[in-house]
């Protein structure tokens, strides 16, 4: 395995193994037999190298108005300055982040305009780690590619501190913002550090939807400390949001991931609920204190798979039912799209 700041050790890696030399130990490298620190220093960089990828219409692409486009991906930033407990960028970056000079991310963004996309998606863990970064490269962008649509995903936090900055995002280009709710429990958000509450998230929606950036909250809803009653909550704050056609099925389904190192281990009170490490998955194992959490998550995951991308209500409407019939409790009539146009996003959806 190798992580964090990749690309030195990738190149001496691939000289290693070219000349049949031995990978364990090597620096920045894991192996099964030797566990390496990753490499978090800035390295030298240059403009990725494209030639002998798969074209862009084999990956994801961006819908909008029931038109799809070719997407291409950058990233302006590597790592992340917050520290979720939860996330699995701080065991690796701690608290740290790279800017990619602007001119490679640029030079990266035009190779790919020329191959056909029509919507770059910024890919860093959170673009507005470095906000001045982030508006001198969108303001290059729209100033090159007037037409040219972009999303990027930034915490709820940095939506409120950076809310003067939304204005000028949409008008160069920024359609959706993914932005990592979590929960709708001010407990189980305390718990995780993210550093917002849910009145937050409450006004982080205002704020992109008041300049036409579509919201698109990603949510953790199982956690050692998210019960029943909290998951039905989420599911009513979500309706109360106006949010159902935002938050696909698979979203509803996410389970919290304990990688090894993960911030979560230094916790005092992670004996009542962690398990062993699966080294196979890379995640340790844990288990909920009311059995009926992880029965409804299972659940959740097959109705999330079954679950029809372009019926968003349907998909919310047979979970609900199902988290309400194991609180043996009655659903609330099933929502109605009512002329709702479908947000834009990209045709596969993110979730980790
Ligand atoms: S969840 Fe987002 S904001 Fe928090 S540490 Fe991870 S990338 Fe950063």
């Amino acid at each position: 395995m190798v992580a964090g700041e990749v690309e030195e050790t990738l190149v001496e890696l691939a000289r290693v193994v070219i000349a049949g030399g031995a990978v364990a130990h090597m620096a920045g490298v894991t192996t099964s037999t030797a566990v390496t620190a990753p490499v978090v220093r800035r390295v030298a960089l240059s403009v990725p190298e494209r030639r002998g990828l798969a074209p862009l219409d084999r990956y994801a692409r961006y819908l909008e108005k029931g038109v799809a486009r070719l997407a291409g991906y950058v990233e302006a930033t590597r790592g992340c300055l917050h520290t979720c407990r939860h996330c699995p960028v701080v065991p690796i970056y701690n608290g740290r982040f790279f800017a990619v000079p602007a001119e490679l991310v640029m030079a990266d963004i035009r190779q790919q305009v020329a191959a056909g996309a029509e919507h770059i998606t910024f890919g860093d863990p959170d673009f507005l780690n470095g906000p001045g970064h982030a508006m001198k490269i969108v303001r290059q962008l729209h100033a090159e590619f007037p037409l040219v649509t972009f999303d990027f995903t930034t915490k709820v936090e940095h939506v409120l501190e950076h809310a003067a900055l939304m204005p000028e995002l949409a008008a160069c280009g920024a359609t959706f913002a993914v932005s990592a709710f979590e929960a709708t429990s001010n407990l189980v958000l305390a718990r995780l550090h993210k550093g917002h509450t849910v009145a937050d998230m409450g006004a982080a929606l205002k704020v992109l939807r008041q300049v036409g950036i579509a919201p698109q909250p990603t949510w953790m809803p199982f956690t050692p400390w998210t019960s029943l009653e909290d998951y039905l909550d989420l599911l009513l704050w979500i309706r109360e949001q106006d949010l159902i056609a935002h938050v696909p099925g698979v979203q509803l389904s996410i389970r919290m991931l304990v990688p090894p190192d993960s911030a979560l281990l230094a916790e005092a009170e992670t004996a009542a609920w962690l398990g062993e490490l699966d080294a196979r998955n890379f995640t340790y194992r844990w288990a909920h204190a009311d059995p009926r959490m992880d029965a409804l998550h299972a659940e959740v995951t097959r109705l999330a798979e079954l679950a029809d991308d372009e019926d968003p209500y349907g998909a919310f409407a047979v979970i609900e039912a199902a988290a309400y019939f194991v609180a043996g409790r009655r659903p609330p009539p099933a929502m109605v799209p009512v002329g709702a146009v479908a947000p834009p996003r990209l045709s596969e959806h993110w979730f980790c």
